[in-house]
């Protein structure tokens, strides 16, 4: 953040391409309450439209040497973010759901909905593709989560046992 906020080199520019958006530095690591994480993703088009890239050879990148000792304590991340009340720490319990009908929605995904290539009255198993993207969409392939009989709507695909 010093470093953007003090220098114009392309260097430091570049470096914001680096962040992978883990977030910790905005709400672990950061001792003034700053929001790094947005600073670097807002800059990472704004570098890339100034042809800004890696220039070097990534094999000579290496780990910092202290880095094994940078390593955020899981417990101190859990109380930082206010999640102590939420820490489950088991025993686990085994569940096992079955449910007689879901609803398949044909749009979970970015892009369009999927196209059906199933019709109602359909048997599908679970697993069996149920939509495609459409042609020369961006999409996903949608697919059983149940063995059972399809019936097909507007927006989603109903499978019951
Ligand atoms: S800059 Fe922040 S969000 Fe990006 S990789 Fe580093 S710690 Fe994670």
């Amino acid at each position: 953040m010093q470093s953007l906020g003090f220098a114009t080199g392309a260097d430091v520019a570049v470096a914001t391409l680096y962040c992978c958006e883990c977030n910790l530095c905005t709400m672990y690591a950061c001792p003034e309450d700053l929001d790094p994480k947005t600073v670097c993703v807002q800059n990472k088009p704004l570098a890339r439209e100034r042809g800004l890239t890696f220039k070097g050879d990534p094999a000579s990148i290496t780990p910092h040497p202290l880095a094994e000792f940078r390593r955020v304590p899981m417990r101190r991340l859990i109380a930082k973010l206010g999640l102590g009340e939420f820490n489950n720490v088991g025993p686990l319990k085994e569940h096992v759901f079955s449910p007689r009908t879901v609803n398949v929605l044909l749009k979970q995904h970015a892009g369009l909905p999927a196209v059906p290539v199933v019709k109602s009255g359909d048997r599908v198993r679970v697993g069996d593709l149920l939509a495609v993207p459409q042609q020369g969409k961006l999409g996903a392939r949608v697919h059983a989560s149940i063995d059972g009989v399809v019936k097909v709507t507007d927006d989603a695909v109903i499978i019951e046992a």
